[in-house]
């Protein structure tokens, strides 16, 4: 079976594929490179023996899709392709709606034609908002996203269930991610973020490597038990093989399908800083900042039904999540061009 992985040279791409290649999938990948650097591919190969087809292309480009169909064989694809920088956003709402949405309905529409309606979406906690309940089920009525990239993960989601009610030939599975941290265990591939992190592991990471002087917190005066904003962190390995684990229920034609996938356990800001030290023997300055705009006070999840459904856990603990994660930073300072 091949599968194909759209935005697979990025973090979470990249790792599902060794998780893929590893259960014996043939692993194709399309990225246009605009977030990742090919190099992620040679780390994919170098720990399973195996490179990704790699076509370098955009999912707004029909032809290299019609291509990608025309010489391989097809049978799923697990979409990560976007953009995905909250304040950027915000900035340029046309560029994200365009990506992320536009792109979106190209690949599916050249998908039909070729007949393959097999998806798994990588869609995110956001799109609960401000959640109605903790922790949130899948029931938990979707929210108002505070930003356009969440509301393209909302609008995304809306559009897929609609095409798979009017059509039961395809099978989508929606997955709903909690806060990805970590790093691939060899310490050959992890996050690679552009100019100074917005999430808080890499800026972490990037204060103990010395590129950043301290960390700041947004908020210590949330209504949690520290004060600062809690969230359900899982460790990248993991959730790439909810993806391989979501494959099962593609094969089983499974219909439209929705899985959070996190650990249900939350934790504070200050908990990572201080899992972090511990796990790394590193110290983190910090200093307490106001709140950032559009943060809710706590998120995490209720993983029963990812468990139940598709026999999938999250097996790394937040001491994995810390020591990987810097194991990635320390041995590529400066990412993929270390
Ligand atoms: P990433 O930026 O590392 O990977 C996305 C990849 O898509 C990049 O390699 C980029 O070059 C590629 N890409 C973007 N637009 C493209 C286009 N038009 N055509 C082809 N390739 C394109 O991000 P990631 O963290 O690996 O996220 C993967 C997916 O998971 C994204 O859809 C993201 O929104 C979603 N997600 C991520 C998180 C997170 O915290 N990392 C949380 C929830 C959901
Ligand atoms: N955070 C922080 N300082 C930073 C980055 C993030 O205090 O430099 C906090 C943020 O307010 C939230 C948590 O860390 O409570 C996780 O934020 P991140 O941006 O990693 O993920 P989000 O949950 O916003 O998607």
């Amino acid at each position: 079976m091949a599968i194909l992985v759209t935005g697979g040279a990025g973090y979470i791409g990249s790792h599902t594929c060794v998780e893929l290649i590893n259960a014996g999938y043939d692993v194709v990948v399309l990225d246009n490179l605009s977030n990742s650097s090919e190099k992620s591919l040679e780390r994919v190969e170098a720990l399973t023996g195996k490179k990704p087809v790699f076509y370098k292309g955009d999912i707004l480009d029909r032809d290299i899709l019609n291509k990608v169909f025309a010489e391989n064989k097809i049978d799923a694809c697990i979409h990560f392709a976007g953009l995905k920088a909250v304040g950027e956003s915000v900035a340029k709402p046309w560029e994200y709606y365009e990506n992320n949405i536009a792109g979106t309905l190209t690949l599916v529409d050249v998908m039909r034609q070729n007949g393959c309606k097999n998806i798994i979406f990588s869609s995110s906690a956001t799109v609960y908002g401000n959640p109605a309940q903790i922790p949130i089920t899948e029931e938990c009525p979707k929210g108002q996203c505070t930003n356009p990239y969440g509301w393209t993960k909302s609008m995304l989601e809306q559009i897929l269930s609609d095409m798979q009610k009017a059509d039961n030939e395809w099978n989508v599975i929606l997955l709903r991610y909690f806060n990805p941290i970590g790093a691939h265990p060899s310490g050959t591939m992890g996050e690679n973020p552009n100019g100074i992190p917005n999430n808080l592991m890499p800026y972490i990471t990037q204060v103990a490597v010395g590129k950043l002087p301290e960390l700041g917190i947004f908020g210590d005066d949330y209504d949690t038990p520290d004060g600062t904003g809690v969230r359900d962190y899982i460790h990248v390995v993991d959730l790439a093989d909810g993806h391989v684990k979501a494959l099962k229920k593609i094969e089983e034609n499974a219909g439209l399908c929705i899985y959070n996938l996190g650990t249900g356990v939350g934790y504070s800001v200050l908990d990572i800083v201080k899992n972090f030290e511990k796990a790394n023997d590193i110290k983190i300055p910090y200093q307490i900042k106001p709140r950032r705009a559009g943060d809710v006070a706590t998120c995490y999840s209720d993983a029963t039904k990812a468990k139940e459904e598709l026999g999938w856990t999250a097996k790394y603990g937040i001491e994995d999540m810390c020591r990987d994660s810097w194991n990635w930073q320390k041995n590529n300072p400066n990412g993929y061009e270390s």
